[in-house]
């Protein structure tokens, strides 16, 4: 472990080196090997049951070193935004490559105390949270963005100068896959309105407030660099307010393709364009920035595999309906976000492809995919869901008194198990009898 993160320091720090290397992204990763085979996956399922969340490490290990390439001409952080998915284990992983990590709670931050961040290498970015954990964040070191005009003032009276903070801002930008994660438009609840920047400065000098960052989260699937370029063009207008200014934090929100013929945000480009404002802000007000970044789906989502098995098939006039062991209790995204994750079925991946409807076991209508074209599908069959690592299990829950599915991490060729199915005592472990 200690040898793959000198290793990737070497690497950072020999810019052109990494160029060599990354020239032929396509090879590089065909190289590391970030794709799980149908085979793979169908031993894991035999060895571990079904349904199961499968993370490849390499493929995290991958993501990571896209981004450092893609920014390595600024002075940029990386924050692993951990409410993606938070076992302990895929969080170690994490720390070993030198990323950092943001956290949405106070627990996440405990968490990533226990994975073996560093204090200054964690992030809280809060929002509607109680002052109370932003003075525990506070006792514990890490850094925090706060989010609105009520904790700041809480924040000034308590802290004054002495500990520096990020304001997480809402510039009112639409923007994201769908509107349940867009966070930086003008109904928003999320960061602080821009609007209110004389607020914001009002009570910057009534407390001496130590402003170290600006913050700006605008949502999840950003596929436009545009959309990060207003962002930072709102930094631009803003940085002279702020005398003690040391990082512009873009959030995260990277898009990732989930269908076939998607693409995901230029990381490049964005590195380039980002490249350029901090640049042009060194030029124009004669000082340096850190960039910030927060991903979460970008590391995590290609990484993961869920497993299913279809357990009916049913025909109706309309369709053939695929009903598998699971449902919105352990995959929300397709029903919630309206979200397209590839379905292959892997006990009979040569068939013919026909029409299906994907659904769950759950009293709700729990339909991952209609009509959608798929090996031909007989019960007993194991139906893969692709990105599933981002917002997976992570969202699950034992709705219909289910278990939640194992989880298993593939690393350096081995899989482990990394998280058990629930068993039935599980679900009465809170309960209380009188
Ligand atoms: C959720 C979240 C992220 C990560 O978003 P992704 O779409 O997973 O990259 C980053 N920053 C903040 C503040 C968030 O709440």
């Amino acid at each position: 472990m200690k040898k793959a993160k000198i290793t990737l320091q070497r690497k950072r720090l020999n810019n052109e080196q990494i160029g060599c290397y990354f020239s032929d992204e396509d090879n590089y990763l065909r190289n590391m090997s970030t794709v799980l085979s149908k085979e793979q996956l169908r031993g894991i399922a035999n060895e571990y049951g079904t349904p199961v969340y499968v993370y490849h490490a390499e493929k995290i290990t991958g993501q990571y070193q896209k981004l450092q390439q893609a920014f390595r001409q600024t002075n940029t952080r990386f924050f692993y935004a951990c409410k993606a998915l938070t076992n302990i284990n895929i969080l170690r992983h994490i720390h070993s490559l030198g990323c950092h990590i943001d956290c949405s709670s106070i627990n996440e931050v405990h968490l990533a105390l226990r994975a073996g961040f560093e204090k200054e290498n964690i992030l809280y970015t809060s929002n509607g949270i109680a002052f109370s954990e932003i003075e525990e964040a506070v006792s514990l070191g890490v850094n925090v963005n706060i989010d609105s005009l009520s904790n700041l003032e809480k924040f000034g009276k308590k802290y004054g100068h002495s500990y520096p903070a990020g304001i997480r801002l809402r510039p009112n930008i639409m923007a994201g896959g769908h509107l349940k994660i867009s966070t930086g438009h003008e109904k928003s609840k999320f960061g602080i309105p821009i609007e209110q920047l004389d607020k914001i400065l009002a009570l910057v000098d009534q407390y001496h407030l130590h402003i170290c960052g600006l913050h700006v989260h605008t949502g999840s699937e950003i596929k436009d660099v545009a959309v990060f370029m207003q962002v930072a063009d709102i930094f631009f207008d803003l940085v002279p307010y702020f005398k003690e200014l040391q990082f512009l934090d873009l959030g995260g929100g990277f898009k990732v393709p989930y269908h076939e013929q998607e693409t995901g945000t230029d990381m490049p480009l964005l590195g380039q364009k980002l490249a350029e404002v901090i640049q042009k802000l060194k030029d124009t007000y004669h000082r340096d920035f850190q960039a910030w970044f927060e991903p979460g789906k970008y590391l995590v989502s290609e990484c993961g595999y869920f497993i299913t098995e279809v357990t009916v098939l049913k025909q109706s006039s309309s369709t053939t309906f695929a009903g598998v062991n699971s449902g919105f209790n352990h995959l929300i995204r397709p029903m919630f976000y309206e979200a397209y994750h590839r379905i292959e079925n892997i006990s009979n991946p040569n068939a013919p492809k026909q029409p299906y409807t994907v659904t769950g076991n759950i009293c709700e209508t729990d339909t991952f995919a209609t009509d959608r074209l798929i090996n031909q599908i007989r019960e007993g069959d194991l139906l893969v869901f692709y990105n599933a690592g981002a917002y997976g299990f992570e969202m699950g829950s034992n709705y219909n008194s289910r278990f939640k599915p194992a989880q298993v991490l593939v690393k350096d060729g081995r899989a482990q198990l990394i998280g058990r199915r629930d068993v039935f005592e599980d679900l009465l472990r809170n309960q209380v009898e009188p």
